[in-house]
């Protein structure tokens, strides 16, 4: 009796013992599928920052920062079921914030298999009475842009968050494309010799171009929109829309893509008003309100 006693025991905590580690197992399991979903997420910002071959180690922990910031912006959108924000969600955004600190005056192609080159990335103007360059304007507005957006509810990647980068036009437009972005923003500002020329306007690919036949009717789109919204209040330069085969960063876009040109540099009450916080933000909010708009649309 005593030594069955003692088997049935022995067969109880043998029978325990496997239960508990197919469950610790189990849950190792969960765990590990969690933490690749989450690797993954980071893979594919972080293979935008390789595709910029001269990015500096600050420009890829920029990128993580980014990286945890959508998806602080993820978890906002479950808890706040707004309708909006459910259907923008699975929408992203790549904001290229023009120029950076120095300009590189190495060549790359200007579009795929051509021959012909470009600088990889110029300077950018200066303000005339503000004296601020144009990467600095830039910057500050993209910065601006994307909170909206993601208020919104859209995933929003940005090419740099930093001045000190070394990121050709090529290369920005790579990261849109690895990120498998819905609309790239580059977003600028005009400059020209004329300093009572002001207004703001929007360059698109050129439709009649080889290299940007299939993202030309999305971006004209996307363009439209955001042009009805800001000309609501703001002065708008000539037509307001311009197509464009010369650049290097519309003809690597695999992805719609829209540059605008938030107002000129060269003109001084202008270059003012785009340094004024008030007047910035509510040019951002215009410019949102019409990509929201051009999202829905696709959304539809
Ligand atoms: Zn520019």
């Amino acid at each position: 009796m005593k030594r069955f006693v003692f088997v049935a025991i022995l067969i109880t905590s043998i029978a325990s013992f496997i239960l508990l580690r197919f469950d610790s197992q189990s849950e190792q399991g969960l765990l590990n599928a969690i933490f690749t979903k989450n690797t993954e997420k980071s893979t594919l910002v972080k293979s935008g920052t390789e595709e910029a071959q001269h990015a500096s180690t600050e420009e890829a922990a920029e990128e993580s920062t980014v990286d945890t910031k959508n998806t602080a912006a993820n978890e906002e959108q479950v808890s706040q079921p707004n309708q909006s924000a459910a259907i923008t969600g699975s929408f992203i955004i790549c904001i290229d914030p023009g120029h950076q600190e120095k300009a590189n005056l190495e060549q790359e192609p200007f579009a795929p298999g051509a021959s012909q080159t470009k600088y990889k990335v110029t300077g950018g103007t200066t303000g005339v009475s503000t004296n601020k360059p144009e990467y600095v304007l830039n910057l500050e507005a993209s910065q601006i842009l994307k909170t909206i957006l993601e208020k919104k509810g859209f995933q929003v990647i940005m090419t740099r968050t930093s001045h000190t980068v070394n990121l050709s036009n090529l290369e920005r437009a790579e990261i849109a494309n690895r990120a498998g972005a819905d609309l790239f923003i580059r977003l600028h500002a005009d400059g020209s010799e004329n300093t009572s020329t002001k207004g703001f306007s929007i360059l698109v690919p050129a439709k009649d171009s080889p290299y940007t036949k299939t993202i030309y009717d999305d971006s004209y789109q996307a363009a439209n929109f955001v042009l009805a919204h800001i000309s609501k209040e703001i002065p708008i330069h000539q037509g307001g829309i311009f197509q464009r085969s010369d650049m290097t960063g519309f003809n690597w876009s695999r992805v719609p893509v829209i540059l605008p040109e938030i107002g000129f540099m060269s003109n001084p009450e202008e270059d003012q008003k785009l340094s004024d916080a008030k007047y910035l933000t509510n040019l951002m909010e215009l410019m949102a309100a019409g990509i929201e708009e051009y999202a829905l649309s696709k959304q539809r």
